[in-house]
């Protein structure tokens, strides 16, 4: 049904308005994504392709976009970026899914481009004047913040990997739903108030452990990755309750182990040799200055969460966690609940608990930035990052 409602919404044309003229472009539909072909986009947007064996490098408007065929996500600016569906060749031509098109582009060039999904219409508007392009801050009036942030939503597991089945989640839910669940709700959040937002995957597919943290390069302030937990067998397996937020470093206690196996875990999903030692990794981490920022995160995201969480306030835990070491920015992991706990299941399990954890997520963020912006206004800095 849902499938259905889908197909009908999806255009069949697309207007693309720039200051020389507008044109129509088609959209075909013949792998179940939608897909505009990258030589009709040549000519109203001006966009260039070359292709060298399975890469295909597009230009627009002098920016670089970088796609594998084949593979559902794209590379610019020295970040990747997922799409849902794949770029393709058909009868000679570079098919581009419309997603890169209608989302993507007006959101890493917004002052360039916009995108009207109801008239299926993407108005390229004129460069800006030299004096506005200056880059003086103004205050995000929703919260206070005065610079640019990208945040990249990380939800745990999906596709092959449904992370931990739980025994109190609704029937055929599993971590990975509850994760993109909360994911896609914290990034709606995070967007209506004036963030930047990544996903490391927007559908139900499996994202590897280690290419999770390349979502977060050049264009990326804070790394989130959404996770439920799980008790194993035994006395305490349904009694144990509540959220917990981990930063990356060494486990110091048996309960931060056994969760930064079962995440790691996820490893045997990814392609032999990908993940390299973790021990690697964290010796080659900036780890004051990310370790110092990555607990502070946890600190107020913990909080806010555990506010509005009907289970126990667990705290900020560190463990050695593969997805978080390699992020290179402050990194959190969040542990939703216990999939193995009745009260916490439900909560998990049902819309207004994810959008609760979401909002609070939010908050939490939100907090960080605010205190990172006016510290580095105290030292004089001035920087994004
Ligand atoms: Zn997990």
């Amino acid at each position: 049904m849902v499938l259905l409602l889908l197909v009908v919404l999806l255009p069949q044309q697309i207007l693309i308005a720039t200051s020389r003229g507008q044109a129509s472009v088609s959209v075909t539909n013949e792998t179940g994504t939608a897909a505009v072909a990258a030589v009709l986009l040549a000519h109203p947007l001006g966009l260039t392709v070359s292709l060298d064996g399975a890469t295909a490098r597009v230009t627009l408007n002098d920016r670089v976009f970088e796609f594998d065929v084949g593979s559902p996500f794209f590379r610019y600016d020295g970040a990747a970026y997922p799409l849902v569906g794949a770029p393709y060749i058909a009868r000679d031509t570079l098919f581009l899914p419309l997603h890169w098109l209608a989302d993507h582009v007006p959101r890493l060039l917004p002052s360039r481009y916009r995108w009207n999904p109801l008239l299926a219409r993407l108005d390229e508007r004129p460069a800006p004047a030299a004096a506005a392009a200056a880059g003086v801050p103004t205050t995000n009036p929703i919260t206070g913040l005065r610079l640019a942030h990208t945040i990249v939503v990380d939800p745990g597991h999906g596709g092959i990997d449904p992370g931990n089945p739980g025994l109190t989640l609704p029937r055929g839910v599993t971590e990975k739903d509850i994760t993109l669940g909360i994911g896609k709700l914290l990034r709606a959040e995070l967007v209506r108030r004036g963030l930047n937002v990544v996903l490391t995957r927007a559908t139900d597919t499996l994202i590897d452990l280690a290419s999770r943290p390349l979502f977060c390069r050049a264009d990326c302030d804070l790394f989130v990755s959404i996770h439920v937990n799980a008790m194993p067998a035994g006395r305490r397996q349904t009694q144990v309750n509540g959220v917990e937020t981990y930063f990356v470093s060494d486990a110091k206690t048996e309960d931060q182990k056994r969760v930064a196996q079962m995440e790691n875990d996820a490893l045997r999903f990814s392609p032999a040799g990908s993940g390299g030692p973790l021990g690697f990794i964290l010796n080659d981490l900036q780890l004051n200055e990310y370790l110092r920022e990555s607990a502070r995160l946890a600190e107020l995201v913990q909080g806010k969460v555990a506010a509005i969480h009907p289970g126990e306030d667990r705290g900020v835990q560190q463990g050695p966690f593969l997805v978080l070491a390699a992020a290179r920015r402050p990194s959190i992991l969040v542990e939703t609940g216990f999939a193995t706990n009745q009260k916490d299941g439900a909560f998990l399990g049902s819309t207004e608990g994810q959008r609760k954890i979401a909002l609070a997520i939010a908050d939490g963020i939100v907090a960080y930035l605010l205190e990172f912006e006016r510290k580095i206004a105290g030292t004089g800095g001035g920087q994004a990052r």
